[in-house]
């Protein structure tokens, strides 16, 4: 398998070129005192060296040893302590934190690029340090200053880690039926007792400490998720000094065996009494857990597109020096015994479609992440508004169609190698096998569906659709006196045509018929991810097609003949599902339960 080098040339190309993100960045105040170009560069060069040199050289024998538990002790498999080690001397855990606790304060435009290259590098050793930024974004948001004080600067460090404890045994969609309680000491301190499950980096021996950030109940609570707190729960009780004080009442009762990220613990968490501390308000913990969520979910979108840039690189180089049969034009290579696959159609339609995938879903992941700055940082209060209305609509997308999308790429990956894709030498079918969790965690991906079908699209009857509505109409409307451009615009006016159908169709629909949003959901992500994919491939070719002709790499004018193949081979698939969204939801609940 090639090894895993970080895509820099795309990375730079889409943030610097494409969205002018050195433009955005200088607009933001808070942004511009920690970030200007130069500086963006040597950051993505050095991790670069890091995801390359260090985590990827990991990843497959993490895979073949796995995470260890003996008596409630787990051991990360070899090399990896040493790794996260050198994580935490770079800072890296920090490198979107807020300065003010000792973060970074880098964009999430630059920070998303990191994190590409660390999930394609090493997906389960990722998994640690976003969870760790996760938690600190939510403490920084929500907790009280004494508790960001006491534990933002040691987690921005990496010297402790965090934890996400929502799911139970019989509670995980549905975190309403939580049974986790928290009692309070009268000193401002909880006592939590309750079990979690699938638990990611709940117990590890990387970190001097482990702080989980656990949702739970406190007595009379209101039922529901309206009756949810949330508590910082940590591994080792900390002194007021900050130093590290006796071990607190939770313990890891075991760890999943599991189809992939098998380097990753995946723990049974169980909490004895353990003494944690409220953050934010009272049954408030879901609301505050979603600032961790929302951030982790355009995180696991990323991960879907790391591990998809691994197979593509890998896939790639096979087709050049595989050789079989010939091509069907005639002998490319007479010299050879065969062609190398790279000559056939149908191997080209797979790398085309990873290619397409890959470097469009990281324009896409860029384009969300853009957002997420203005809405962090713009000072003016109606920019920060659009943008969290962006930021609310958009997360979904990038989870679940980045993940679909990102194991469909390894598929195809695998695929391109033949029955070598399903032998171990070769990477691709542990690629397989980490991606698809993806589209399982974080609210699995028909979760994520509802959540933009429903909760965003249909709850605001239109209004968040409408913010993004108006700025592809925008993009389209501005160019479209470009006639190099038209290829792309045409197509791309047809599939939102379709898509603000659809989304008319179903919000009129659902008053009369509750079924109706859950029947389309799945579709209409999928009908929206590939338009949303449609701006961005139409952006791409607007950026690369004046530098192509003068371009002897072939960076640009490959760009541009993607471009093309997006739009004529996978956008078209917008029209079946409109179709399907059409059809609404009988033929789906007209079976009883006897029927299935
Ligand atoms: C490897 C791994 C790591 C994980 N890491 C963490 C972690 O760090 N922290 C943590 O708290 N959790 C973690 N999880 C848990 C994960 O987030 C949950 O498994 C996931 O959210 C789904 O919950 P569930 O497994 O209980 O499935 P269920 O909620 O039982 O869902 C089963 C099926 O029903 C569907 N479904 C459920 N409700 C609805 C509905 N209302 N409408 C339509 N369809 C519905 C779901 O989409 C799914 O297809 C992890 C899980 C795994 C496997």
């Amino acid at each position: 398998m090639a090894d895993y080098q970080a895509p820099l040339r795309d990375m730079r190309f889409v943030l610097n070129e494409v969205f002018d993100a050195p433009s955005l960045w200088a607009s933001l105040p808070k942004v511009a005192e920690n970030v200007d170009p130069e500086t963006a560069d040597a950051i993505l060069e050095e991790a670069g060296k890091i995801c390359g040199g260090v985590l990827a050289p990991l990843n497959r024998e993490g895979d073949e040893q796995g995470s260890s538990w003996n008596d409630g002790e787990v051991t990360a498999p070899e090399g990896f302590k040493e790794a996260y080690q050198t994580i935490v001397e770079g800072g890296w855990n920090g490198l979107g934190g807020n300065p003010e606790f000792g973060g970074m304060g880098m964009p999430k435009t630059l920070v998303a690029q990191f994190e590409e290259m660390m999930q394609g590098a090493n997906m389960a050793f990722g998994l640690a340090p976003m969870l760790t930024a996760g938690a600190c974004l939510a403490m920084d948001a929500h907790a009280s200053q004494e508790l960001k004080e006491k534990y933002l600067p040691n987690m921005y460090s990496g010297v402790w880690s965090g934890a996400m404890d929502l799911t139970e045994p019989h509670a995980g969609t549905d975190l309403g039926i939580i049974r986790t309680k928290a009692e309070p000491n009268g000193d401002g301190s909880f006592n939590v007792t309750g079990t979690k499950i699938f638990i990611t980096w709940g117990e590890h021996d990387m970190a001097e400490n482990i702080i989980h950030l656990v949702l739970a109940k406190l007595p009379d609570a209101p039922k529901g998720p309206k009756g949810i707190s949330l508590f910082l729960v940590p591994k080792f009780l900390v002194n007021d000094d900050g130093s590290l004080g006796e071990r607190n009442t939770l313990s890891c009762g075991s760890i999943e065996k599991k189809m992939g990220i098998k380097a990753s613990a995946t723990c049974v968490m169980n909490f004895d009494g353990a003494k944690g501390w409220l953050v934010g308000e009272e049954n408030k913990g879901l609301a505050a857990m979603f600032t961790m969520m929302n951030y982790e979910r355009l995180g696991v979108g990323i991960q879907g597109i790391g591990a998809a840039e691994a197979s593509l690189q890998s896939a790639r180089e096979y087709a050049m020096e595989r050789i079989q049969s010939r091509a069907p034009t005639g002998a490319q290579q007479p010299e050879k015994a065969a062609d190398p696959i790279l000559v056939h159609p149908d191997v080209r339609r797979m790398l085309l479609t990873m290619k397409s995938y890959v470097e469009g879903g990281r324009a896409f992941s860029t384009y969300v992440a853009q957002w997420l700055d203005i809405a962090k940082y713009a000072d003016d209060d109606e920019r920060r508004e659009h943008a969290e209305g962006m930021v609310a609509l958009l997360t979904p997308v990038a989870k679940a169609f980045l993940t679909d999308r990102g194991l469909e790429t390894c598929i195809a990956g695998q695929q391109v190698f033949g029955g070598h894709g399903f032998i171990r030498e070769w990477g691709q079918e542990q690629l397989v096998r980490d991606c698809r969790i993806t589209q399982i965690y974080e609210g699995t991906n028909g979760i994520q569906a509802l959540d933009l079908m429903g909760r965003k699209v249909v709850a605001s009857q239109g209004k968040l659709y409408e913010l993004f509505a108006q700025d592809l109409a925008a993009f389209i409307e501005v160019n479209s006196g470009d006639e190099a451009l038209r290829p792309f615009l045409e197509p791309l006016a047809a599939a939102f045509e379709r898509l603000s159908d659809v989304t008319d169709f179903v919000i009129n629909q659902a008053g009369d018929n509750p079924d109706v949003v859950g029947a389309a959901s799945v579709d209409y992500l999928d009908l929206f991810g590939l338009t949303a994919l449609g701006y961005m491939w139409a952006k791409i070719a607007k950026t690369a097609a004046p530098k192509a002709a003068d371009d002897a790499s072939g960076f640009y004018s490959g760009k541009v003949k993607t471009a093309r193949f997006y739009f004529d081979r996978l956008l078209p698939k917008t029209v079946s599902l409109a179709e399907a969204i059409r059809s609404g939801s009988d033929s789906m609940m007209a079976l009883t339960a006897d029927e299935f």
